[in-house]
């Protein structure tokens, strides 16, 4: 199966962007995933090719429209699931990726300057989704996220060196903390630094017992919503 992605953008140069280094790259030059992305501005409006206006009612920034808009997605054949990036969106988590990463063809909507007519979205039916919150200039580098998020799940693309599965959110927790060699370093400033024993002792069910007190610990420390639920 391969995952297709659509990108309406103002900037379709910024893809694939970062993600066409390492895992995702190398992915997208053996076909594990594609993209298309679709210049908005191509679909503007008189010789300007406008693509944005004032708001109604008033206020800050510019507005995209929505006929501009529609006209580039309707020159997408198989849009699939329709995505707007928008900080007031449902914040994205990694149960999300996992169901978005099985889809086969996903259309993402980025907006730029105040966002896009609501209109739009309520035609399309666009879900709208948020990478955090905060905001950003753009919605293309949350666009990346997403999708960086799901390619690294696609069958094959991190082989068997890296594993999903006990990763943070896997199992409602964050990661337990990493250690490789040297067992024992100096940072600049003199002080030693040693690598937890039980981690050197080879005894794999008291790793395994130390790892997930850990992944509590911290996940209590920094997370407590996550195990809330
Ligand atoms: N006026 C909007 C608001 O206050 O919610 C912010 C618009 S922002 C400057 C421009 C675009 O960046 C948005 O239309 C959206 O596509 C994208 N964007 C900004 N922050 C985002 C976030 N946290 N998650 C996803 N997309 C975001």
């Amino acid at each position: 199966m391969s995952f297709h992605v659509n990108i309406l953008t103002l900037f379709p140069e910024m893809f694939p962007g970062a993600l066409g280094h390492s895992l995702s790259g190398k992915a997208l030059d053996k076909a594990a995933w594609s993209y298309n992305a679709v210049n908005i501005r191509n679909f503007g409006d008189g010789v300007h090719k406008s693509v944005d206006d004032t708001p109604y009612g008033g206020g800050a920034g510019m507005v995209m429209r929505p006929d501009v808009i529609e006209k580039a997605l309707l020159s997408i054949k198989k849009p699939g699931r329709k995505i707007y990036l928008s900080p007031r969106g449902k914040p994205l988590t990694q149960k999300d990726v996992q169901a978005l990463a099985a889809t086969p063809e996903i259309t993402l909507l980025c907006g730029r300057y105040e966002g896009v007519d609501q209109r739009i979205l309520d035609a399309h039916g666009f879900e709208e989704i948020s990478v955090g919150d905060y905001v950003l200039s753009g919605g293309e580098p949350a666009a990346l996220i997403l999708m960086d998020a799901c390619i690294r799940l696609l069958p094959g693309v991190m082989g068997n060196a890296q594993t999903p599965d006990e990763e943070s959110f896997a199992d409602g927790l964050l990661e337990y903390p990493h250690y490789t060699r040297p067992a024992h370093w100096e940072s600049a400033d003199g002080t030693a630094h040693d690598v937890p024993e039980i981690l050197q002792s080879g005894d794999h069910a008291k790793i395994r017992e130390w790892r997930r007190k850990q992944a509590e610990e911290i996940t209590r420390l920094r997370r407590p919503d996550l195990l809330d639920k």
